[in-house]
C-alpha cells in the first residue's frame, strides 16, 4: 500500500483506526528495495540485510553457469530473519519469500509463493486447525482474468480467513512477537488501480471495503495490546498507477546486445554467442561475461565500457516523449556482501507510470498493460506507535531499515 493511499484513506474515514494510529505514532515514507519486488522486500524487512547479504535479487534468479531460471525459496535466504535472531518465540503469518518453512522459536506460516500446506506450516500440529478455519494461502489471481466477480469473493475470503487465523494463533500460542501480512491487497492494486482512481467505477466500493476490513483489524490489534508496546505497520513497497509496460528485452535485441541461436524458441536459455547483455525481471541488467555465462563473450576488461555504453542507452529511453528510466544502479552502488557476485550489474527503476519488464519474447518496445496498477519503490509507507524517542526512525526509512528500528527500541527499553 503507497503512503499516499493511506494518508488519503486515513484522512477520508475509510481507515479510521489507523488514522488514530498516525496520531499516536509517526508516519513516514518508506522506500522499498532495489527492484521494488516483494520477495526482496520481504528479505530485507526480515534480515535488515541488503540483497548482497541476504541472497534474494528477484522473483525469478538463475542456476549457475547457466541462463537457466529458478525461483529463490526461504531455502536460498542466506541471513537470518529476526525471529531466528531475537530472543522469545514469534508467530509470523503470510510473510511473502518465507516457503517452505524452516524449524523456529513458534509459528511461521508461509506467504506468496507457497504452494502446498504442508510445507507451509510450523509446527505442522497447525495444519488441522488452520485447515478447520478455512485458510487460504493465496488468492487465485488467474480469476481476475475471467470473473472479476468470482476473483473478488476469494479475495474477501482469503483475507476473512487470515484475520481468523491471526485470531486463533494470538489467543492460543506463546509470543513476544507478532506478525501479520496482508497480501491481496497487492493483487487488487495490480488489477483495480483504476477502481481506486475512479469513483464511479464498478468496484470502487469494494476496493474500499477490503481496506475497510483491514482497518477493522488494526483497531482489534491497536487495542489488544499495552499503549506501550511496539506496534509497526508498514508496506514493502508503494503503488501507483501503470502506464505502459516496456520490454527491456526488446530494446538490448534492437541495439544488438542480446541475440538469440537462429530458429531456435525464443528463450533465455537459448542466448547466443555475440549476446553482450541480458535482463532478468523487472530491469535487472546482466553483462553476458566469459567463464560466468555459458555463452559468455564480454572480457572483464570490457565491462566497463559496456555498462556505459548501456547507461546511456537506458538514460535516453524515451517512449510518448516521456523518460522511461528514473534511476540507473551499478551493483556496488547498492549492494554489499558475500553475494555481491550473484547481483545484476545494472538496476533499473521506471519513471512513473512505466512498468519494466524482461519478456524476451517481446515484439515491440511497449504495450498496453493488463494491469492497471504498479509498484513503486519510492513510496512505501511506515507507522510506529510506541516510541519514546522518534529520532530513532531515519527521514527516509528503507525496508531494510525496519528491524534495526525495533531492534533500537528493544535495547532502550
Ligand atoms: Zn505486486
Amino acid at each position: 500500500m503507497p503512503f499516499g493511499m493511506i494518508k488519503d484513506f486515513a484522512e477520508t474515514g475509510v481507515m479510521p483506526n489507523t488514522a488514530e494510529l498516525i496520531s499516536q505514532g509517526i508516519f513516514k515514507k518508506m522506500y522499498s528495495s532495489i527492484p521494488e519486488v516483494s520477495s526482496v522486500a520481504w528479505s530485507s524487512m526480515i534480515t535488515g540485510e541488503n540483497p548482497g547479504r541476504h541472497g534474494i535479487f528477484g522473483f525469478m534468479d538463475l542456476f549457475p553457469d547457466s541462463y537457466k531460471m529458478r525461483f529463490p525459496n526461504f531455502n536460498d535466504l542466506k541471513a537470518p530473519p529476526f525471529w531466528d535472531a531475537w530472543e522469545g518465540k514469534s508467530v509470523i503469518i503470510n510473510v511473502p519469500a518465507t516457503y517452505p518453512v524452516r524449524k523456529m522459536k513458534g509459528v511461521l506460516i508461509s506467504g506468496f509463493v507457497s504452494i502446498d500446506l504442508e510445507k507451509s506450516v510450523h509446527p505442522k500440529s497447525l495444519i488441522g486447525p488452520l485447515k478447520d478455519l478455512d485458510y487460504r494461502l493465496d488468492v487465485d489471481a488467474q480469476k481476475a482474468h475471467t470473473a472479476m466477480d468470482v476473483f473478488l469473493e476469494d479475495l474477501d475470503k482469503t483475507l476473512d480467513a487470515r484475520i481468523q487465523a491471526y485470531r486463533y494463533l494470538w489467543e492460543t500460542q506463546d509470543w513476544q512477537t507478532f506478525m501479520l501480512v496482508f497480501t491481496a491487497t497487492d493483487r487488487l492494486m495490480h488489477f483495480l488501480w483504476d477502481a481506486y482512481e475512479d469513483k464511479d467505477h464498478k468496484y470502487h466500493n469494494l476496493f474500499l471495503e477490503h481496506f475497510r476490513k483491514i482497518d477493522e483489524a488494526v483497531g482489534e490489534i491497536s487495542t489488544r495490546i499495552a499503549d506501550d508496546d511496539l506496534l509497526i505497520m508498514h508496506s514493502d513497497h508503494g503503488f501507483e498507477r501503470l502506464e505502459k509496460d516496456v520490454y527491456i528485452s526488446y530494446l538490448l535485441r534492437q541495439e544488438g546486445f542480446l541475440q538469440f541461436k537462429q530458429g531456435e524458441d525464443i528463450v533465455l536459455n537459448n542466448i547466443c554467442y555475440g549476446t553482450k547483455a541480458f535482463v532478468l525481471d523487472p530491469g535487472r541488467i546482466y553483462i553476458n561475461l566469459k567463464g560466468k555465462y555459458p555463452c559468455g563473450t564480454v572480457e572483464p576488461g570490457e565491462a566497463k565500457g559496456l555498462l556505459c555504453q548501456l547507461e546511456n542507452i537506458f538514460a535516453s529511453l524515451e517512449v510518448n516523449g516521456k523518460k522511461v528510466i528514473r534511476d540507473i544502479y551499478r551493483k556496488e552502488q547498492i549492494y554489499s556482501g558475500p553475494y555481491l557476485e550473484d547481483a545484476p550489474d545494472l538496476v533499473l527503476v521506471g519513471a512513473q507510470g512505466f512498468n519494466l519488464k524482461a519478456n524476451v519474447k517481446a515484439e515491440r518496445l511497449t504495450d498496453k498493460p493488463i494491469f492497471t496498477g504498479k509498484h513503486t519503490q519510492d513510496s512505501a509507507f511506515l507507522i510506529v506507535r510506541g516510541l519514546s524517542d522518534e529520532g530513532i526512525v531515519p527521514d527516509m526509512p528503507a525496508v531494510s531499515d525496519v528491524k534495526g528500528i525495533v531492534e533500537k527500541i528493544k535495547g532502550r527499553t
